[in-house]
């Protein structure tokens, strides 16, 4: 029986805290406050700013470099997504690197494999994470990346600055300070927390094996809904390299809209996608 890792009490209290606060704020603010209409707009444009910053920055152009960003466009993803408390870009994409590499030949490497469980790949594996036995070794290629490394560096106080400073003094701007920290701030971080969280533990269980039937990734449109397009997890696992996930044009997957819109007007470049042809086959053979 191998020894469970002790728990890894800053990620555990962050993690229950955030939600007790989010759901007791918002409805102490609802029944005895106020929240401002300007605020609920506020909660919306950081939803898009930080959710984005995960789907196209962290995972699309860091994790798996499937384009290029110019630097106005990776200091947004570096600044909001610091904001979501999921840890810096080099953090963040040697653990999902592994995931990638091991998720079907050594369990114990994959940080969050679903072998070991629903609960252990949505939140567990974050409890009883060992920050010390991150070796970085696969992410040499972002230690090259002066911004990366400037992110990584100053990733606390960007992350309280951005998460929840900047949310609370914006919304002081109408005069809803509480409001800014409450709605923008923490009840933000919980819901872009538990939509990344819902990819490796329901996109791993839940859904079509359309791509490869011998990964455990899965395709759930319902979830791409809710991951601005993640959602089609076979595809990504069988072809990470393509810079969408949802690769028909009538999937829902506004991260490839963002990222293609971007290239229009040059902010974004070298979108790689793999052949039309190459696809087909393969969901031939899975269906075969
Ligand atoms: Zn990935
Ligand atoms: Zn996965």
């Amino acid at each position: 029986m191998p020894q469970r890792k002790p728990i890894n009490w800053l990620n555990t209290s962050f993690l229950l805290t955030t939600p007790i606060l989010a759901l007791i704020g918002t409805v102490c603010l609802a029944v005895y406050g106020h929240i401002h209409w300007q605020t609920w707009v506020l909660f919306t444009i950081m939803i898009f700013a930080c959710g984005f910053s995960v789907t196209a920055g962290y995972h699309r152009l860091y994790a798996h470099r499937a384009y290029q960003a110019r630097w106005p466009v990776q200091l947004f993803y570096l600044i909001f997504g610091a904001a979501t408390f999921e840890g810096s870009v080099l953090e963040w994409c040697t653990d999902h690197r592994n995931h990638h590499r091991y998720s079907e030949r050594d369990y114990d490497k994959d940080p969050y494999s679903i072998e070991k469980g629903f609960w252990h790949a949505h939140i567990g594996w974050l409890i009883r994470l060992d920050i010390e036995s991150r070796d970085f070794s696969n992410v040499e290629d972002l230690k090259a990346n002066g911004l990366v490394r400037w992110q990584d560096k100053y990733f606390v106080p960007l992350a309280f600055f951005m998460g929840l400073i900047f949310p609370t003094a914006i919304a002081a701007l109408w005069g809803n300070a509480l409001g800014g920290l409450i709605i923008a701030g923490f009840l933000r971080i919980v819901m872009v927390h538990h939509s990344t969280f819902f990819i490796n533990s329901f996109c791993h269980i839940f859904g079509k094996r359309t791509y490869c039937k011998e990964k455990t990734a899965v395709d759930n449109w319902v979830l791409a809904l809710l991951t601005f397009g993640e959602g089609y997890h076979n595809f990504h696992h069988r072809f990470p390299i393509d810079y969408r996930n949802g690769v028909k044009f009538y999937h829902f997957d506004p991260t490839k809209w963002f990222i293609r819109g971007l290239s229009y007007v040059g902010l974004t470049t070298d979108l790689k996608r793999v052949s039309k042809e190459k696809i087909e086959r393969t969901r031939q053979q899975a269906a075969g």
